[in-house]
């Protein structure tokens, strides 16, 4: 039987190495790739992610914030970083770091130009967001003449792109949607080279995007799930390699008598005799509530054991009434056997979910190449 002392979230670099190629595979070799790095890579380590890939021959980073971006620069990445939901309130922390800001609206293009202006900036790269379908964020498709316009004849800026985002890459019975999407982008890309004069990078394809769309790859493709070892579908599955395992261990065991309850408000009863396993993990780790009630299961020796009543703010325990196990056994959340994926999906969530709230309390492990 496996032994454990406490929680450790392990990321092995090996397998994020595999997941990397078998992308890269699925693209043509001008291609160029930007890795997601955005919310700690995942719930991972961005720092250390990114530093492999930049290693690996990665030719564009994405984070979500000015401060994900600082901290990869802090960390040593000098790749290019496009920032893609930038606070205008940080623009000077953004140019400090030499971080490439998403610009998605007339109001936070006058007030990057207004900074890049008085910073007497040259050619500083942007990159500009189109909105075709998500109705998140970017310009619609009218608005090249208008940002023509904004921009006027300053050399302060530099469009190093245009993109988009696909709202259901991963759902085929939205196909016609989504090649919908693919048309709108081509035609702003069209106009875009009509009324400022050159063809910027365009990029519109994330992970399931690159797997199902290969026709919308452009001139760079934008993952992040697939890097982390999640495809689109079971067979696609088959090629990835979930990079993070979250094991923990057996704090205690309890002997209980039918009809005693387990846990805070007492939400679970027992039946009959039951036998369980209480594990030093729980909703301020990022285990949510969600998993709580029987929905969510752990993997010990193993054995499915399904969590026992409500999820604690720093324990769960579970059932472990038909499995043999000992005080100091390793408890799996997930890995690469019970995935991070069967787990949201028992809880009617989505790995993206389980995966980017493991907290920051939780030891990270890193397994080298
Ligand atoms: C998060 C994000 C991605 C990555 O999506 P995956 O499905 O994880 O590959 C790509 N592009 C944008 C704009 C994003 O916000």
């Amino acid at each position: 039987m496996l032994k454990a002392q406490e929680t450790v979230l392990e990321i092995d670099l090996k397998k994020l190495k595999h997941n990397y190629k078998y992308l890269k595979s699925r693209v043509n070799k001008d291609t160029k790739f930007l890795a997601v790095v955005k919310a700690f890579a995942y719930g991972n380590e961005a720092s250390e992610i990114a530093l492999c890939l930049e290693n690996l021959g990665a030719d564009y980073f994405a984070v979500a914030y000015i401060d994900e971006g600082v901290a990869l620069r802090k960390a040593g990445v000098t790749t290019p970083i496009l920032v893609l939901h930038p606070q205008a309130v940080n623009f000077n922390v953004l140019i400090e770091n030499n971080l490439e800001p998403s610009i998605y609206n007339t109001k936070i293009l006058k007030e990057f130009l207004e900074i890049t202006s008085s910073e007497n900036k040259q050619n500083y790269p942007i990159h500009i967001k189109f909105n075709t379908g998500l109705n998140r964020l970017g310009f619609w498709q009218g608005d090249v003449e208008t940002i023509k316009n904004i921009i006027g004849e300053t050399k302060s800026v530099s469009i190093k792109s245009i993109f988009s985002h696909l709202a259901a890459s991963e759902d085929l019975n939205e196909k016609t949607f989504s090649l919908n999407q693919i048309g709108t982008f081509k035609a702003i890309a069209h106009n875009f080279e009509e009324i400022f004069g050159f063809k910027p990078m365009r990029h519109m394809c994330n992970t399931s995007g690159i797997l199902n769309y290969p026709e919308a790859h452009f001139d760079m493709v934008r993952s992040g799930i697939g890097l982390y070892g999640f495809g689109n579908s079971e067979e696609e599955n088959k090629h990835f390699k979930p990079i993070a395992a979250l094991k923990t261990c057996i704090s205690q065991i309890h002997h209980l008598e039918k009809g005693e309850s387990v846990g805070y408000n007492r939400a679970f009863k027992s039946e009959s005799a039951l036998i369980s396993a209480t594990l030093p993990i729980g909703h301020a780790d990022g285990l949510g509530r969600i998993y709580g009630k029987g929905k969510g299961f752990v993997t010990i020796n193993g054995k499915k054991a399904a969590i026992l009543g409500n999820v604690c703010m720093d324990m769960i325990m579970v059932d472990v009434t038909n499995i043999s196990c000992e005080e100091g056994d390793e408890a799996i959340i997930f890995d690469g056997n019970a995935t991070a994926e069967t787990l949201a999906e028992a809880a009617n969530t989505i790995s993206y979910e389980l995966i980017t709230s493991i907290s920051q309390r939780v030891k990270r492990r890193i397994i080298r190449v």
